[in-house]
């Protein structure tokens, strides 16, 4: 897809004078060339340089070239990648994906005719303790209940609530694990960002935190100053700390809507759903309600009644009883479709958070689903996406443990990301600062993220997501934590002297800078006869029992289990004849190098070095 030819000259500039060159090189190689560049969203700038077919460091060069700073792991803008392209001849085209197992991945293109106005969906963040629950609930008990059901809600993840005859849809995971979740699976869940701060303590780690995905999530952030009730609240503390940050205030000149709120006591809350309703209008969130149903899952679990259970947000078309869904790596047929009120649907439109039943299976939060016509489809494109999920998870978690991790990038300019989490603030800026010093050419430690406290699950996304170490010092993860890791073939280091990081990360770093070898077994054969031959030693008879010898393997001689000898292969023959390898099934004739005290039932275990990809 996005490959070009490796052939490198094709891409050189060729200079005018050049010989055998073709006829008139000075007019516009360039275009005789037709050379495509296959832009995807979220490139790197290591994809970049392989889309341009050149290094790494080349592709750095260019950027320099353009006044822009950059790593290899940096994200690169389409606008930049134009430049590039113009200047080496490259036209710029996007990623057709055609493969509906990758749906997903699938951006749907709609006749701007049929599109109509969403809800927009609200997110909610901030510290812990400053009323992110406090602010859901108070909306959610806000809105008229219609009927007699009216009162009990049931937490199924998201809910809608209807003002002024316009719908706003809440998530209602308060916390940030959800959401950086979502968005390290690729999942556009929020439109609008309300980052909750309490008056009375102040931006806080977490709401640094906050503001961190929202921006990365690109979306527009409403500053809900809480709390104002409480006598120690100081408002114009948390719009200098925030002004500080890049959200300047409205009120003095920024752009950055702050209402002053307290949750609590449900004051000042319509103003906040005004806002809400106002940036909504300004920003025109739209969708197609008339094709099949792509959206997210925002929760999932198992019910014991009711089977696999799902909140799905309907990002467009219309979701339909009946349809047919893939969901991440499994499927289903719409049974019923509930919200929080346990008011009962047939058709979920765009915006709309609704909880399913009628899964085979409970997906992740963060999956995305989409509904097709036929089951027999359905079924199939959940089938590939399983075993090709299979297939990445095996490649990640070779992908990074601490030493395969560099190996994997490439060599020019190699960046390893890591998390570093620590007991107090002084020991983490110590490490920091050790760490990012860290000098060895053509290295570089990149800190994304770090925090005082313990090991979360958030951590572990953010590492799974940037394919970062977690650094713990003086702290531990707890084992769900651990376990969550583990999963996702994240790895944690935990120390209490920061010196001996510093010589971990450097080792592992200088130890990059050799090829690595591993030892990969690759057969064994039984001892069955022995010659011994005078001047050449002890020639074994062996069966290849397992896999495959070849000449020049290394051996390990196994008695009963125990290796009592390692050396090299001295021949291998088949008959009389020297050969390369000898297959499992048969016979062969061995001799080991300096060894002949060989005796009948030894196993000799063939193993060859092979240098460490990936
Ligand atoms: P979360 O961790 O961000 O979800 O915070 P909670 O919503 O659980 O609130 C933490 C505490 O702050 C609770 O005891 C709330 O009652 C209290 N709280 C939340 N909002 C307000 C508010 O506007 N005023 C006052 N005085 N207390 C509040």
């Amino acid at each position: 897809m996005m490959r070009n030819p490796k052939n490198k000259t094709s891409f050189k500039k060729k200079k005018p004078n050049q010989r055998n060159q073709g006829p008139n090189p000075n007019k516009k190689p360039k275009v005789q060339e037709n050379k495509v560049f296959i832009y995807r969203p979220d490139m790197t700038v290591a994809d970049a340089a392989k889309g341009f077919g050149i290094t790494n460091a080349a592709m750095i060069k260019k950027l320099m070239n353009q006044g822009l700073m950059s790593t290899v792991t940096q994200e690169i803008d389409r606008d930049t990648i134009e430049i590039i392209a113009l200047d080496d001849g490259f036209t710029v085209e996007d990623e057709v994906i055609t493969d509906v197992t990758r749906y997903d991945e699938m951006e749907i293109v709609d006749d701007p005719k049929d599109l109509i106005k969403r809800p927009p969906i609200v997110t909610v963040m901030g510290h812990v303790d400053h009323g992110k629950t406090t602010l859901l609930d108070t909306i959610r008990k806000s809105r008229v209940v219609e009927g007699e059901a009216g009162g009990i809600t049931q937490h199924i993840g998201a809910y809608q609530i209807e003002r002024n005859g316009e719908k706003i849809t809440f998530i209602d995971t308060p916390g940030h694990a959800a959401f950086t979740e979502m968005r390290a699976r690729g999942a556009k869940v929020t439109d609008l960002v309300i980052l909750v701060v309490a008056a009375d303590d102040g931006v806080m780690p977490q709401t640094l935190e906050a503001l961190d995905h929202a921006k990365a999530a690109q979306v527009p952030i409403i500053v809900a100053v809480n709390k104002v009730d409480r006598p120690t609240a100081n408002p114009d503390r948390v719009m200098t700390e925030l002004s500080e940050r890049g959200l300047v205030p409205e009120a003095w000149g920024g752009d950055t809507p702050f209402v002053q709120v307290s949750a609590l006591k449900n004051q000042n809350i319509d103003e906040l759903l005004d806002v809400i309703q106002l940036l909504s209008e300004l920003n025109e969130f739209k969708a197609n309600p008339k094709r099949l149903a792509k959206g997210t899952v925002i929760e999932a679990s198992l019910d014991k009644g009711r089977g696999p259970i799902a909140t799905l947000i309907v990002e467009t078309g219309t979701l339909k009883v009946g349809n047919f869904i893939v969901i991440g790596n499994t499927y289903g047929k719409i049974r019923t479709m509930n919200d929080d009120l346990g008011q009962r649907y047939d058709e979920a439109l765009p915006s709309q958070p609704i909880e399913v039943t009628g899964l085979n299976e409970v997906p992740e939060a963060g999956d995305i689903f989409m509904a097709f016509d036929d089951e027999k489809v359905t079924r199939n494109i959940a089938d590939s996406r399983q075993s090709r999920a299979r297939d990445q998870e095996l490649k990640q978690m070779k992908k990074r443990s601490l030493d395969s991790l560099l190996g994997e990038l490439e060599q020019e300019e190699r960046e390893l990301n890591l998390i570093i989490k620590g007991d107090v603030q002084g020991s983490i800026e110590a490490l920091k600062g050790l760490l990012e010093k860290i000098d060895i050419e053509g290295f570089r430690v990149n800190v994304v993220r770090s925090s005082v406290g313990a090991i979360t699950e958030n951590d572990v996304v953010l590492a799974s997501a940037s394919d970062a170490i977690i650094i713990g010092f003086n702290v531990r993860p707890t084992a769900a934590v651990k376990r969550d890791a583990d999963n996702q073939g994240v790895e944690i280091r935990l120390y209490s002297v920061i010196y001996r990081v510093q010589e971990d990360i450097e080792a592992a770093l200088k130890g990059m800078l050799e090829p690595e070898y591993e030892e990969v077994v690759t057969g064994q054969a039984e001892v069955r006869e022995l010659f011994k031959v005078s001047r050449i030693g002890t020639i074994a008879g062996c069966m290849v029992t397992d896999g495959v010898v070849k000449r020049d393997a290394l051996v390990r001689i196994l008695r009963d289990g125990i290796v009592i000898y390692e050396g090299k292969l001295a021949s291998l023959k088949r008959f009389k004849d020297d050969v390369r390898e000898v297959r499992q099934g048969y016979e062969c004739g061995l001799s080991i190098e300096n060894y002949n005290d060989l005796k009948i039932g030894d196993i000799v275990e063939a193993s060859q070095l092979r240098e460490i990809e990936v």
